[in-house]
């Protein structure tokens, strides 16, 4: 094994663990206090269902968030991370990370001419790229987060 091959087993233990920390203790679980933004999010395939709230100022800044739901290991962690993630970022730094997260995992990890995003421990999500229907699981939080911050009222869904 070169040393290049045992980094790479490294990284991934290290995101497998991520992963599993944040499935078996979500962070911000449960309703916010108060919100002004909340938005549903459904994935058929594998029967996650969550629901994302968000508490925007008036200058865009979100100044909370929290989830609730019931889903696999996958879809728990990521609404877990994304919620840890965005505190504290504007809305439109929030749809940055959307976008990011979501071209990292379905498309060529290309933001299409627009500034690169650091992930940082969202990149923990990218072991499913290699599972399409996984890829659903992780990217649904980030489907609602989207709904959430266009004020869209059909539930978010991965179909
Ligand atoms: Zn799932």
């Amino acid at each position: 094994m070169t040393a290049t091959g045992k980094q790479d087993d490294d990284v991934r233990d290290l995101y497998r663990e991520l992963i599993l920390d944040h499935a078996r203790s979500p962070r911000h679980f449960g309703k916010l206090p108060h919100m002004t933004h909340t938005a549903e999010g459904i994935n058929p395939l594998c029967g996650d269902k969550l629901k994302l709230y968000l508490d925007v100022a008036d200058d865009d800044t979100i100044r909370d968030a929290s989830f609730e739901g019931s889903g696999c290991a996958i879809s728990v962690a990521s609404a877990s991370l994304l919620t840890d993630m965005i505190v504290g970022l504007e809305a439109n730094q929030a749809i940055r990370y959307f976008e990011a997260v979501t071209a990292h995992l379905v498309g060529d990890g290309k933001m299409h001419g627009r500034a690169p995003v650091d992930l940082g421990k969202l990149r923990a999500l990218e072991g499913v790229r290699e599972f399409p229907a996984r890829v659903k699981c992780a990217t649904l939080a980030w489907h609602a987060l989207h709904s959430a911050l266009r004020h869209d009222a059909a539930p978010a869904t991965t179909e």
